[in-house]
């Protein structure tokens, strides 16, 4: 299994993650006129694509979804909650096939497993847990004030993590945002920020994690050089980390791997 982030921060979000002929997309909040070119980039057109996962009904995961449901009419998964709202600020021309999660069930698409958990946020919010059918499995969580404890025990077993680090408290001193965008942000239906995020890697306890990526970098009101940093404070040293970059896609996963080059604290 491998994954690439096409696209990670407050503007647009957007994943991609492939395991033999499957490939399925997490959110698409990238612009129309981005689709085809990030995933250029990333070695694939719409045509690959199997599946979109939707965390929640935010712009930034969802605002390009319409258009690429215009070049290949996928299928759409989440809970009936978040694909009902979908549907409604959507508006698509020809709506997909949308496909609700069943309450706790593992849900196979190709041959990835996906099983979804309820995130804390301002509107109904999931992230995911995905296997792949070489036994590997990558924990996806993104927009939540705070970590679910009663993820923990899956989540110590991960092979990969992409995990939000949205903010740095002290960066907000200086912020431009009102104090009603702060507040709501730092809140228990906010995003993580930095130390969040830092303890929750803590708490994992993660053993045999290949790679942690942070995603969702505020690119206002954080740095990924203080977001990295502070992860590593909290994760033991001899697992790679990185974090995505903003508004380009960043690489696949598994040229960490094959290049050594997560031995090193890197971004790109
Ligand atoms: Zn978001
Ligand atoms: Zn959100």
């Amino acid at each position: 299994m491998r994954f690439c982030s096409l696209s990670s921060c407050s503007y647009a979000n957007s994943v991609v993650v492939q395991d033999g002929n499957t490939c399925i997309l997490i959110d698409c909040g990238l612009r129309k006129r981005d689709i085809k070119p990030f995933l250029q980039q990333a070695g694939l057109s719409p045509g690959d694509l199997d599946a979109v996962l939707v965390t929640h009904c935010h712009t930034d995961h969802i605002y390009g979804l319409k258009f690429l449901c215009q070049e290949k009419n996928l299928p759409v998964y989440s809970t009936p909650g978040i694909l009902n709202e979908l549907n409604k600020l959507c508006r698509f021309n020809t709506p997909p096939a949308l496909t609700a999660f069943g309450s706790n069930a593992r849900e196979k698409i190709g041959s990835l497993a996906v099983t979804h958990f309820r995130l804390s946020h301002d509107v109904e919010t999931i992230g995911f847990i995905i296997g792949g059918g070489d036994g590997e499995q990558m924990g996806f969580i993104t927009d939540t004030g705070y970590f679910p404890e009663n993820c923990l025990d899956a989540f110590q077993s991960l092979d990969y993590l992409y995990i939000e680090s949205n903010h740095d408290i002290n960066m907000y001193q200086k912020s431009s945002k009102p104090w009603h965008v702060i507040r709501r942000n730092l809140g228990p239906t906010g995003h993580l920020s930095n130390e969040q995020c830092g303890l929750a890697l803590q708490s994992m306890e993660l053993k045999n994690c290949k790679l942690v990526v942070l995603g969702h970098l505020s690119e206002n009101d954080n740095d990924p050089a203080i977001a990295v940093s502070n992860a590593r404070r909290r994760l033991a040293a001899n697992i790679p980390l990185t974090s995505a970059p903003a508004r380009v896609p960043g690489p696949w996963s598994d040229r960490f791997r094959q290049s050594g080059e997560a031995a090193h604290d890197h971004r790109v």
